[in-house]
């Protein structure tokens, strides 16, 4: 048959190996994967692959795009583009937004903006609000989200509705999560302690961008690891699938490897920043830029090895934009300054980065950034490179060197915190469903060709 893509001559890489082989494309999805030299495969386009390797588009489950509310910062577009040139092929939303998305109208009225605007297939995580979790999964959503914070000084980046403390309404989250099947994807945190060794800096009016990151990091993670502790028990008593986000500390990990050996339903992310940022001269250096968090060099050790022997099953962007008047207000007042990094568009290269300096291999990559992601939140056309998978596929040149640059950065907001950060491996060019989003340095994909992919597609 005549495909409509043939990419030849490439390397193919999965979680299990890689062989060289061709495929070919029709209708937006694989129909033939042929080992050999590509003979025969037929189509209206041919992709010549020759020297390079073939991955699976990234499904990066935890995006915040900005719209609707935000779109000062990033939209709907400027996310996507993005997203494209940094071999994301599908993205999951975060609800704290504005509205934030805690109805079932403001889903739909969300999922809308994304049909007209995304250039990447999506989907939307919004708060298991109690009465709403079961007509929200009916739209579609492969997932809820919630976070354990309520901030203190400002009303960003977790805005009233989308955070909680209160242990007995997040249970209530958990039962109602686990009756429609769905992930609850969920911001470990403990605002309790926070707010008291918090307190401890501003008596000695100390707001400085280390002493919100010791704040953070406090008795070595406590404020992580008491919340992990309680969600990992809630899995435990209620059987609701649940999806860890920013794991950081050693005793978070340790305790997600001892909940899935005992059956727990967890899964972890880690997210860019954690393993490429937030080491002490970062925060010395870059301040507001590189926080929300700290990460101390033993906690990254241990984030490296979990992310190696399959503890952590995923790496996410956590992808943050805030423009630099929203950081740099954090120089004299972190806590006044909005939280979080940008990061979709560089964490595959950094990722390829890593697999060049030796702490990953290439398998491992492509596991946490398509498959498992796929495969945990149910997506079932997304994150292998097989007959009948939608044909998101990466072409990546694993030795080019180049440097990372805020002239290139594609997010709104203008700016990476790895500006001038040299790296080795790049996305060449990006395909979503067979056609082609990005290339020679440009983004191709048109708004409004991104598609609502669904539990079980
Ligand atoms: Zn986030």
């Amino acid at each position: 048959m005549t495909y409509d893509l043939a990419v030849v001559g490439g390397t193919l890489v999965s979680g299990s190996g890689r062989q060289r082989a061709d495929i070919g494309v029709s209708g937006g999805r694989i129909v033939e994967v042929t080992a050999g030299n590509g003979a025969g495969l037929e189509a209206k386009e041919v992709v010549d692959a020759t020297g390079k390797l073939v991955l699976p588009g990234m499904v990066d489950v935890h995006v915040h795009t900005r719209e609707p509310g935000y779109t000062h910062k990033e939209d709907l577009i400027t996310c996507t583009e993005a997203a494209a040139a940094g071999g994301v092929t599908t993205i999951f939303g975060m609800p704290n937004l504005d509205p934030p998305t805690v109805t079932r109208t403001h889903l739909e009225e969300v999922l809308d903006l994304y049909a007209a605007r995304s250039i990447v297939d999506y989907n939307h995580n919004p708060v298991p609000a109690h009465g709403e979790t079961e007509a929200m999964a009916e739209a579609g959503v492969a997932a809820f989200k919630v976070y354990m914070v309520v901030d203190t000084g400002r009303t960003y980046p977790h805005p009233a509705g989308t955070g909680i403390h209160d242990h007995g309404h997040l249970l209530q989250m958990f039962e109602d999560v686990e009756e429609t099947g769905r992930v609850f994807m969920v911001h470990p945190h403990d605002q309790a302690l926070m707010d008291h060794v918090e307190q401890g800096y501003w008596k000695r009016d100390d707001r400085s961008p280390e002493a919100y990151a010791k704040t953070l990091a406090a008795y070595d993670g406590i404020i992580w690891d008491t919340a992990t502790a309680t969600l990992l028990r809630m899995a435990k008593a209620t059987g609701c699938r649940l999806h860890i986000v920013h794991v950081q500390t050693i005793e978070g990990i340790e305790m997600i490897r001892r909940a899935k050996d005992e059956g727990v339903r967890v899964t972890g992310e880690v997210n860019h920043w954690a393993l490429f940022l937030g080491t002490w001269e970062d925060v010395l250096e870059l301040g507001p830029y590189c926080l929300s968090y700290w990460v101390p060099d033993h906690h990254r050790a241990a984030i490296w090895d979990a992310l190696a022997d399959g503890t952590i099953d995923m790496v996410s962007s956590d992808h943050a934009p805030h423009t630099r008047a929203e950081k740099d207000v954090g120089w004299e007042d972190m806590w006044a300054a909005h939280t979080g990094t940008p990061g979709i568009q560089h964490q595959v290269p950094l990722l390829l980065d890593a697999v060049h300096g030796g702490k990953l291999t290439l398998e491992r990559v492509v596991e946490l950034t398509a498959e498992a992601p796929a495969r945990c939140f149910d997506i079932g056309s997304k994150g292998y490179l097989r007959p009948g998978f939608d044909a998101d596929l990466l072409i990546v040149d694993p030795t080019k060197e180049w440097t990372i640059r805020n002239e290139d950065v594609l997010s709104k907001i203008g700016w990476t915190p790895y500006d001038g950060r040299q790296v080795v491996g790049a996305v060449e060019r990006t395909f979503l469903r067979g056609v082609e989003i990005y290339g020679d340095g440009t983004v191709k994909g048109r708004p409004g060709l991104g598609r609502h992919v669904k539990p079980s597609d």
